[in-house]
């Protein structure tokens, strides 16, 4: 690329690299601040291909709501989506079954689930009422490390643009270019399980239930989702080996429900109609480091989880609220130096570290199916039911609570 191609330099203090889930968030989130914030995103909101806005559904934690509002930007999501009221967690051939209900936590709910979709109409709309630079569609393409602030070369169309920022943030998930870029070296877990996800109609209301129910093949969720057309529904997460997951993916409706329901039981009454179904790979991708030199890696590009326990977005929202915690109080000063960046680092490894650890483990432990690991796995879940510590850190990592101190009065401050 010669650099006649590009118009004057443009600069900024930070550069987001990626508008996704997490990259429109951290944007929204320094909306007020005094930096001059842009945002290249490869595809616009509404975009057919926009990979993060798209038919997944994403159950967002009561602490990461928490987070939300703390950031300003929960009052635009709470008419949105349906709440979880209630989680019932079981093994199918099996007694174990724990649960944790909103009524016993004193919270409203436990949870929420959105349609990425929704979600992406309800951040276009913030957007454009923001005073935040978003360029899309504009692809990046190349970035080099100076010594006083980044070059980020982009594409929008044919025309090549340049951009230099003090601080440039990787939030282009799991595959980041930014991070590759960076130099940051990744380690990656494959499975060697898939996930098949579908919004499945059913015959009973679900009463804002989520299930999680760990079957032979791997763990299979049923997450609440708003009635469409007066038809409750809920979001499925079924995972499986590849080659299976392939079949499903296949097969006719009548077939895949028949199959759903087999693995699932009646709990939700006869399942009745299937929706557009995908599948996603079960794997672990995560950077070693999530800042260097005038960078910081958030969200998937930092660490990409498997989606059994719907963890992903919910640590990628501590991540932005850790970096706009430190951001904000670094402001009057230069928002790439170490200090900002490797304090970002500190704050985020603890956390990235548990929740890679919890997910990681839970995903190892329910898709084996060795016996004596089975009856153990019962056991134990009927133990966490009794050993309320116990069940009590399953909540907490459950409602996204890492961190947060219950106050008098069973709130959670
Ligand atoms: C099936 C499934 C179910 C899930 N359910 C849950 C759940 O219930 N709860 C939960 O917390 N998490 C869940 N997750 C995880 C969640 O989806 C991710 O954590 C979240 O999407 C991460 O957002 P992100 O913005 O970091 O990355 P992404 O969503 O991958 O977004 C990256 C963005 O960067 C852009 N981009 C990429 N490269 C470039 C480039 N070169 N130039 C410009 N832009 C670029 C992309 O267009 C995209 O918009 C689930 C994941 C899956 C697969």
């Amino acid at each position: 690329m010669s650099n006649s191609n590009y118009p004057a330099i443009d600069q900024a203090d930070i550069v987001i690299v990626g508008g996704g889930l997490v990259g429109a968030t951290l944007a929204l989130a320094l909306n007020d601040s005094d930096y001059k914030v842009v945002v290249l995103e490869a595809f616009s909101f509404g975009d057919a291909g926009q990979p993060s806005f798209d038919d997944r559904s994403v159950a967002i934690a009561y602490g990461s709501s928490l987070l939300l509002r703390d950031m300003g930007l929960w009052s635009n999501l709470t008419s949105l989506g349906q709440p979880i009221e209630e989680i019932r967690i079981s093994e199918r051939g099996r007694l174990g079954l724990t649960r944790m209900s909103a009524a016993e936590e004193g919270v409203v709910e436990l949870g929420r689930v959105i349609e990425n979709r929704l979600l992406g109409e309800c951040f276009a709309e913030q957007m454009s009422a923001s005073s935040v630079d978003w360029r899309a569609p504009a692809v990046v393409e190349a970035v080099t490390q100076g010594e006083t602030s980044h070059s980020i070369d982009y594409r929008v169309g044919q025309r090549k643009h340049r951009l230099e920022a003090r601080l440039l943030v990787a939030a282009d998930g799991a595959q980041s270019s930014t991070r590759e870029a960076l130099g940051l070296q990744t380690e990656q877990t494959d499975y060697g399980l898939s996930a098949v996800i579908a919004n499945v109609e059913h015959q009973l209301p679900h009463r804002g239930q989520a299930f999680e129910r760990f079957t032979k093949t791997g763990p299979l969720a049923f997450l609440p989702l708003t009635d469409f057309g007066g038809r409750p529904r809920s979001s499925l997460v079924w995972t499986l080996q590849h080659d299976e997951a392939q079949d499903w993916l296949a097969c006719d409706e009548t077939t895949f429900l028949q199959g759903l329901g087999e693995a699932f039981g009646q709990r939700l009454g006869r399942l009745q109609k299937v929706g557009q179904r995908a599948v996603y790979p079960v794997s672990l991708t995560q950077s070693k480091h999530c800042a260097t030199r005038r960078a910081v890696v958030l969200g998937n590009a930092a660490q990409a989880l498997n989606p059994v326990a719907g963890q992903g977005f919910n640590l990628g929202l501590r991540d932005v609220a850790t970096l706009v915690d430190v951001l904000l109080s670094a402001q009057g000063g230069d928002p790439g130096a170490d200090s900002v960046t490797q304090e970002y680092q500190r704050l985020r490894q603890p956390d990235r570290r548990a929740t890679i650890r919890f997910t990681d483990g839970l995903i190892r432990l329910f898709s084996n199916d060795i016996a004596p690991l089975s009856h153990a796995r019962a056991g134990g879940l009927l133990l966490a039911d009794v050993l309320e510590p116990l069940r009590q850190r399953l909540v907490r990592q459950g409602m996204g609570l890492r961190g947060r101190r219950r106050l008098r009065g069973g709130r959670y401050g």
